[in-house]
């Protein structure tokens, strides 16, 4: 997608660690119109899917969801960092390490708001070694959910997420993908 690839070349910034830092348009602050070309994208892409759930983690994700669910017309649902007293037992639970952090955490999702009767769309910003993809995954299965489909604004294809994701038979469409990354260097795939 053009309008992606061209707002990372003007305004992201490459990190040590091969972090590419995208907080004045997708993490921080929200370049609205921007993500809403992106989302309409997405829409016209999994239109067909009778997709009934957009699905994410907490927080990157979050903005994203909801521009996208207003073009399904259906809920976002978030898998949180923390369990609600709320949920009692009934909640589906995984563990994540965080790509930027390092740090291990686990996420949560209640059961109500999940069952086998849906169809989600996964959605994230960044897909890099696939693993907050395959936890999304894993909790959507969990439910009974069927995975529809996995929209990604940023893959970076040189870590290899991506093709493992779709080698297991998931549809996976990325905005952009990164064939490398470092020094100040951003180079896409065609
Ligand atoms: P994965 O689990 O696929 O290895 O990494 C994806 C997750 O890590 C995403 O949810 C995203 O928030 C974060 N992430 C991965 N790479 C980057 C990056 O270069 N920049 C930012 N801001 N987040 C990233």
């Amino acid at each position: 997608m053009d309008e992606l690839r061209n707002k990372i070349l003007e305004s992201a910034e490459v990190l040590p660690g091969g972090v590419l830092k995208v907080d004045s348009f997708l993490n921080h602050q929200i370049d609205v119109k921007l993500v809403d070309k992106m989302a309409k994208e997405w829409y016209e892409r999994f239109k067909e899917e009778k997709i009934t759930k957009i699905l994410t983690i907490e927080s990157a994700g979050i903005a994203l969801s909801t521009m996208v669910a207003t073009y399904f017309g259906v809920p976002v649902v978030y898998a949180k960092k923390s369990r609600n007293a709320s949920f009692g037992n009934d909640y589906y639970s995984t563990h994540v390490i965080s790509y930027t952090h390092g740090q291990a955490y686990d996420v949560y999702i209640s059961k109500k708001v999940l069952d086998k009767n849906d169809r989600v769309l996964l959605v994230d910003d960044f897909l890099a070694n696939g693993s907050a993809m395959k936890i999304l995954i894993h909790l959507a299965e969990a439910s009974g959910a069927k995975v529809a489909g996995a929209a990604v604004a940023i893959e970076k294809s040189y870590l290899g997420g991506g093709k493992d994701i779709r080698s297991i038979g998931y549809r996976l469409e990325s905005l952009v993908k990164i064939k490398e990354l470092g020094h100040g260097k951003i180079i896409f795939e065609d």
